[in-house]
């Protein structure tokens, strides 16, 4: 019996299944129909898409600044009263350059990604490379080999799609410099030379953009912000540069992974400040952080010098000053990562790591010293040859002369050369200052390794590890 009291057969209701799911159909349909029109407004699971450039009924009927899937984003933000929707709006509206995706710029930008920062652009031109990833913590190994830019900007997409982010996959020099930060608010110095941090200053000073400056070596690291309200700029703290043996890099000093990764989250939040508008920016301070002794110290930085070649009262530089500043010249070191190459010996005193592996296996009587630090040293060595490190080897020449006058005595009979001496380092510069050395201390038939022990493992043994 159904609801009226009529009698019903089996095919009746069949008839009446098969007519309800007809209607079920066209519902459904309808349902597809009217989804597909919502994503033309840019909406993911009922909430709007911030950068939609689509037309949005819903959000004009909301008073608010930020749409309904910012307010559910940024919540956390939102409930600190002296952070608040005024202060995620400033950041929604504003651009952050972040130069160099390495150790300080890594976590600098996974933050400002995920802090909903409008627009963040990147800029590096190395590809991410096996031993970048200790410290460069944006980076994956399925990116070894490629871009660090597209590597970076992959990373931060993926954490808030909503976000602009821009790929310059070129070397910051002053043939670009003005072009791209002139399009952002905020400069993040997340590179790990001298030269550029002239070169991101002075840009900075030029176009009045706010520079907040992270460094890390080793196990120490400092940050502050320069030309920020009539703040000090680099050039003001440091009018004359470093002495270039002050100079290092991590490539060739080492860094605890950590260290650039503290300071560089530091550096993302000076940058959250400046475009939040909120605390007090770093400006005129200077945090100085030394890990080994858990010390965090934040001192006083002398203010914007008068004097100041780049800021001061009556030397303002210009675009055209500095794009043709030579900053290498300036700093007498290199803008390129790649290490210095030098030539200071003639090529007679000079040998190939291929040319000292096959007298060594004619056996060629010899003595190989090591001038690497002996740190570097208990890394890896070769064998049979005797670590004296380049700042030792005038206290410990008498070694070398003991250790040729040994091989003298293992010399065949037959053999009328007197023992060889040839000198090894990484990359081959130390062993020419030492050979330099030698040669002048009266040890004449010193020759240096070319390239050391990285042309050693190119050239002669490729399981021999590179650091
Ligand atoms: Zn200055």
């Amino acid at each position: 019996m159904d609801s009226n009291g009529v009698a019903e057969t089996p095919a009746d209701i069949r008839r009446e299944i098969a007519s309800l799911e007809k209607v079920k159909a066209e519902i459904d349909h309808r349902i597809s129909a009217l989804r597909v029109r919502l994503t033309s407004y840019g909406s993911v699971n009922g909430n709007e898409v911030a950068n939609s450039s689509a037309p949005r009924p819903e959000q004009t009927l909301l008073s608010g600044q930020l749409s309904p899937d910012m307010i559910y984003r940024y919540s956390r933000h939102l409930l600190l009263p002296s952070f608040g929707v005024e202060a995620q709006a400033n950041l929604l509206k504003c651009s952050v350059l972040v130069i160099g995706a390495g150790g300080l710029g890594s976590p600098a930008l996974l933050y400002l990604a995920a802090c909903g920062i409008g627009c963040v652009g990147i800029v590096d031109h190395d590809v991410v490379e096996l031993n970048n990833l200790h410290r460069q913590i944006i980076h994956t190994e399925a990116y070894i080999g490629r871009s660090k830019v597209e590597s970076a900007a992959a990373a931060c997409r993926a954490i808030n799609s909503s976000v602009q982010i821009v790929e310059h996959r070129e070397a910051f020099r002053t043939s670009n410099a003005l072009e791209i930060v002139r399009k952002y608010d905020i400069v993040v110095d997340a590179t790990d030379n001298v030269p550029s941090r002239y070169m991101i200053s002075d840009c900075c000073v030029v176009l009045g953009k706010p520079l907040i400056s992270g460094a890390a070596l080793g196990l120490e690291g400092q940050l502050t912000v320069y030309n920020y309200k009539g703040g000090p700029c680099y050039r003001c703290l440091f009018p004359t540069p470093p002495p270039t043996t002050a100079c290092q890099r991590c490539a060739d000093s080492g860094v605890l992974g950590v260290v650039p990764g503290v300071i560089g989250c530091l550096q993302a939040l000076e940058a959250i400040k400046v475009a939040g508008a909120v605390g007090e920016p770093l400006s005129g301070r200077m945090l100085l952080l030394d890990a080994l002794s858990a010390r965090i110290r934040v001192v006083k930085i002398r203010g914007r010098s008068p004097q100041c070649e780049a800021c001061g009262e009556n030397a303002k530089l210009t675009e055209e000053q500095f794009c043709n500043f030579d900053y290498e010249k300036f700093t007498q070191s290199p803008l390129s990562t790649s290490p210095l190459k030098l030539h200071l010996l003639p090529s007679e005193a000079r040998i190939t790591s291929k040319e000292y592996n096959e007298r060594n296996l004619k056996g060629e009587a010899h003595v190989l010293v090591d001038v690497r630090p002996s740190h570097h040293y208990k890394i890896i060595s070769l064998p049979k040859s005797m670590n004296i490190p380049l700042a030792s080897l005038e206290a410990r020449l008498s070694e070398v002369s003991a250790a040729l006058a040994r091989e003298e005595g293992h010399k065949k009979d037959d053999d009328n050369q007197s023992a060889s001496l040839y000198v090894i380092c990484r990359r081959g510069n130390d062993s020419q200052r030492a050979v330099q050395y030698l040669h002048k201390m009266g040890f004449a038939s010193a020759k240096d390794i070319i390239g050391g022990l990285e042309s050693w493992a190119h050239d002669v043994d490729p399981s021999f590890p590179t650091y």
